[in-house]
Order: structure tokens, then sequence, then C-alpha cells
């Protein structure tokens, strides 16, 4: 098929673009927060959008919420209660109901729209999202922060980028706000950008976890959809190491990208990450083979 007549869904950044070539595109609105896109690609499945920015397709969404899931849940002892920040096409919590010793999983996001697109055109991400143990909040996160009473186990920031709704996300208010409502040996886990194309955003953010949490850590994963397919998350906690405590005995079913070799790897960060971020990262147990 020559190209000037075929359909194209891209992401457009400064000095790049990445292309998804169409089938259909299936939904398309302005909602109060974002603009939100559905299409259909040719060889990703279904990829939901917001102002243009990819968030989730169908054949690479299993990687980002694997990862940003299972590492906190395997690292906490026995997580019960969870809160899902962000996360509107359920992927997350898809996945943290996959834990059971889950009672109860909070999900608060910004934008109903996307709950209700992704529950009408991704079955696959929202499959669990009317599960009995789901508390789904139609609000901004910052607010519930600042009026919720509930301590959590493990609070999951899976938030679009710093811009638009997503913005006092990335705020050090948020985060004392978020240190207030977990446990004592809590963690927090989120969306961490581009080491390569957001290394600036990625340092505030660090920065502003090294503010309110003793331990805070970076960790990685390889994904096709999201520019320069290697991005993070961040990982802080009151005192949890993801390593040390770490329970590969846990770990009894098989995940399609998360294991516990990609649970430690993950942490293990290129040279330039490590000069990047300096002593902001908490230095981790250096692991022995022998
Ligand atoms: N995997 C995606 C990524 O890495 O960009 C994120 C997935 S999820 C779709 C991101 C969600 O965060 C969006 O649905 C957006 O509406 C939501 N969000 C943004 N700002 C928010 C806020 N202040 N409170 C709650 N949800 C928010």
């Amino acid at each position: 098929m020559s190209d000037h007549n075929q359909d194209w869904f891209e992401e457009k950044h400064d000095d790049i673009g990445l292309r998804f070539r169409l089938k259909n595109r299936l939904f398309s609105e302005q909602s109060e927060f974002q603009k939100v896109e559905v299409v259909e690609t040719t060889g990703h499945g279904v990829l939901l959008a917001h102002d243009g920015m990819i968030m989730v397709t169908e054949k690479d969404e299993f990687i980002y919420h694997d990862m940003i899931t299972h590492v906190p849940m395997f690292t906490h002892p026995n997580p019960k209660k969870v809160l899902v920040i962000g996360g509107g096409d359920g992927g997350t919590v898809r996945e943290v109901l996959k834990h059971e010793g889950v009672q109860e999983v909070t999900m608060v996001e910004i934008d109903g729209m996307v709950v209700e697109a992704s529950k009408k055109f991704l079955p696959q991400t929202s499959s669990m999202l009317s599960d009995p143990k789901v508390k789904l909040h139609i609000q901004d996160g910052v607010a519930f922060m600042k009026q919720s009473t509930d301590k959590f186990d493990v609070i999951i920031v899976d938030s679009s980028e710093p811009i638009g709704p997503a913005t006092p996300l990335f705020n050090v208010d948020f985060y004392r706000d978020i240190n207030e409502r977990l446990v004592d040996d809590g963690i927090v886990v989120s969306q961490g950008e581009s080491p390569y194309y957001d290394m600036k955003m990625q340092k505030v953010l660090v920065k502003i976890l090294a503010e309110v949490f003793p331990k805070v850590h970076i960790y990685n994963y390889c994904n096709m959809s999201y520019p320069s397919g290697l991005w993070s998350f961040t990982f802080a906690s009151k005192g949890l190491c993801p390593l040390r405590d770490f329970s590969e005995a846990r770990v009894q079913q098989k995940f399609q990208y998360y294991s516990p070799e990609i649970h430690r790897g993950s942490f293990m960060l290129p040279q330039f990450m490590m000069d990047e971020h300096g002593d902001s990262l908490t230095p981790l147990p250096k692991m022995s083979w022998v």
C-alpha cells in the first residue's frame, strides 16, 4: 500500500516522531482535561492517546503494567491495600489484582472519558475495573491525597506526562501527601519518563522523592511504543529495599515480561543515569552470584 494515502497516528516531539500505521480511527473527543483518542493500528492493536501522546497499545502494554506493578508488589512483604493514581486504561489495576493478598485497590483517575473509552475499546486492559475489590474514583489525584484518611501499603502513580492534568503530580507537596498516606513499610512507584529524552524531568522527580523519602531508586524497562523504547519508573520507600527485601519465593506465577531476574536487573542502571542522578539515588546492595 503506497504511503501517501495511508493513515498514520504520529506522536510528535521537538526532534523526533513516532508513527503507527492505522487501520481505523475509533474514537476522538475533547474531555475537560485532554483530547482522548483511540485508534486501531495495523501492527500494535488498539492504541490509546491523550493530547497526541501514546498512553498504551494492546501489543506492548503488558511490559509497562508488569513493571509498574510487580516490582513494588513483590518487594512489599504483604500488600493488602493498594492505591493507583491515574491508570485510566485499567492495566495497572488488572496486574495488582493478580496478587491474591490484595483486599482492596483504589483507582483515582481524573478523566472519566478515559475509563469509558478504555472499557469500550480496550477490554484487554480494562477487564478488571468492575472487580468488587476495585474502588474507582473519578477525581484529581492531588485532591484525593489531601482528603484521604486511608493508609496504603503500595501507591502506584500511573500518570501521563507532566503536562496538562498530570503536572501537579510531579510536585513535592503531592509526595508529602503520599508519604502521609503510606504505612510504615510503604512503597510508592511512579511513571519516571525517559532517561534519554526527559532526563531533566526525571532528575526533578528524583530530587522531589529524595526530599521526602529515605530510599529512592530508579528502574528501567524497554517497550515498543514510547520514544526511544527505554523508560523508567521511580521507586521510593520508607525503608524497604527493592533488592534486599525482594522475595523471589513469592513469585509463583509466570508473567509476560516480569520475572525475578528482570526485577533485579531493571535496577542496574547505565552509567550516564548514575552520573546524572548522583547521590540523589540510594546506593543498592551489591548483588553477588558467587
Ligand atoms: N502508561 C501511560 C504513560 O506512561 O503515559 C499512563 C497511563 S494512564 C492512561 C495515565 C492517566 O493519568 C490518564 O488517564 C490521565 O487522565 C491520568 N491523570 C493525569 N493527571 C491526573 C491527576 N491529576 N489525577 C488523576 N489522574 C490523572
